[in-house]
């Protein structure tokens, strides 16, 4: 099999990699494997003050910017070569389905930006899109088919930020198909792993019942709330593998501007995924189902024909060996923060 191109095989070390969204769980991992390549220019930007970003680089260089400003996005992409757009307002479903109005405002980073990125003639341009953006009405059932790309359209996106993806992609593909940027956009699905929001009310699932988890075991109190009734069925991409898709989908000639799902394509039950956790915690609790809780969609998976079929790779690290890791990572944090360490705290929901 050809080797897919990558950054390492399209750049030079010393080319500017710009990434947003920086001081969140997706861009910091994201800052961090392009270090690990051996990039030596890279810029990392986040609306966060830096004392609150999961991870830091010591050689990045990084800044506390508000990239919903135009001024602000010029800045960001001064010099760029390549730009990763990761900035967003988000959260797990308890924050996108209460906070529609900041998720809809997420559409002025990307509109800035793309276009402070095309005026400073960057190279390549990639948006962190979602699986919020395609069809509700195709996800009522939680034995669902899996999603393919052409499922977004006729469109009925998720409220507020899965339509703010949508626009931002369709933004996206005029930029190439009128300006020739060339722009890669993936559909992110549910991604977990260390290094991520896991309290504060923008958590996703599988930070927030591991943190469940913990709770329970440290107050005596066996008993753990599942939002819904625990049938709702998703897939979690890990960390690990997300990355390595971003880089592999930016970097392909045959991916511009078309967007393309990055996510696992093994589906489970949130009652499922309760059960793993317990497993590696080594525990068993009583389960209460909060049924007016958000829940979002009854069942989401990713049809990966389109990324096998084009780069010949799909993301493939066990859950269990993911949530592992997870699991461990926000021990340390909760013991940490138990023992009055510092800790960055998920941002409030509401800001
Ligand atoms: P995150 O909340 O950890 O990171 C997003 C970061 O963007 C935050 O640190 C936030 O401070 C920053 N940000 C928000 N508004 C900003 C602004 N105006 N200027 C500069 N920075 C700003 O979220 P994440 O999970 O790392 O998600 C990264 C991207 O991936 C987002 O675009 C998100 O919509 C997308 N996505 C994530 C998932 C997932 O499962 N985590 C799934 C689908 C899509």
């Amino acid at each position: 099999m050809t080797q897919n191109p990558t950054a390492a095989t399209t750049l030079n070390k010393s080319d500017l990699i710009v990434v947003t969204g920086a001081g969140g769980f997706i861009a910091g991992s994201l800052v961090k494997y392009f270090t690990d390549e051996g990039f030596s220019n890279i810029r990392a930007i986040d609306k966060k003050p830096l004392s609150e970003w999961y991870q830091r680089e010591p050689d990045v260089e990084s800044l506390s910017l508000d990239l919903s400003y135009r001024d602000n996005c010029k800045r960001a992409v001064e010099g760029a070569d390549e730009v990763y757009n990761l900035a967003a307002d988000m959260g797990g479903m308890g924050f996108i389905e209460r906070f529609r109005v900041e998720c809809l405002r997420s559409i002025l980073i990307n509109t800035h930006l793309i276009d402070e990125a095309y005026k400073a003639n960057v190279k390549r341009y990639f948006f962190s899109s979602s699986a919020c953006a395609y069809n509700t009405e195709l996800q009522q059932d939680p034995n669902v088919r899996a999603l393919k790309e052409s499922d977004a359209y006729p469109a009925m996106a998720e409220r507020g930020y899965g339509w703010e993806k949508l626009m931002s992609e369709m933004i996206c593909e005029e930029y190439w198909a009128e300006r020739q940027l060339k722009t890669a956009i993936a559909r992110f699905h549910n991604c977990y792993g260390p290094n991520g929001t896991w309290d504060g009310g923008r958590e996703k699932a599988p930070a927030a019942l591991i943190r469940k988890v913990l709770e329970a075991v440290d107050s005596g109190e066996l008993e753990l709330e599942i939002w819904g009734d625990g049938n709702q069925t998703r897939s979690f991409i890990y960390i690990d593998d997300l990355v390595k898709g971003i880089d592999l989908i930016m970097h392909s000639d045959d991916l511009i501007a078309s967007p393309i799902n990055l996510g696992s394509s093994q589906l489970v039950s949130i009652s499922d995924l309760v059960s793993l956790i317990e497993d590696i915690a080594s525990v068993k609790l009583a389960r209460q189902y909060d049924l007016d809780a958000p829940q979002g969609v009854a069942g989401r998976n990713s049809d990966n024909t389109l990324i096998e079929q084009v780069l010949g790779w799909e993301p493939d690290t066990p859950l269990r060996e993911g949530l592992r890791n997870t699991y461990a990572w926000i021990r340390q944090q909760y013991a940490d923060r138990r023992s009055g360490k510092y800790t960055p705290a998920g941002m409030h929901q509401h800001i």
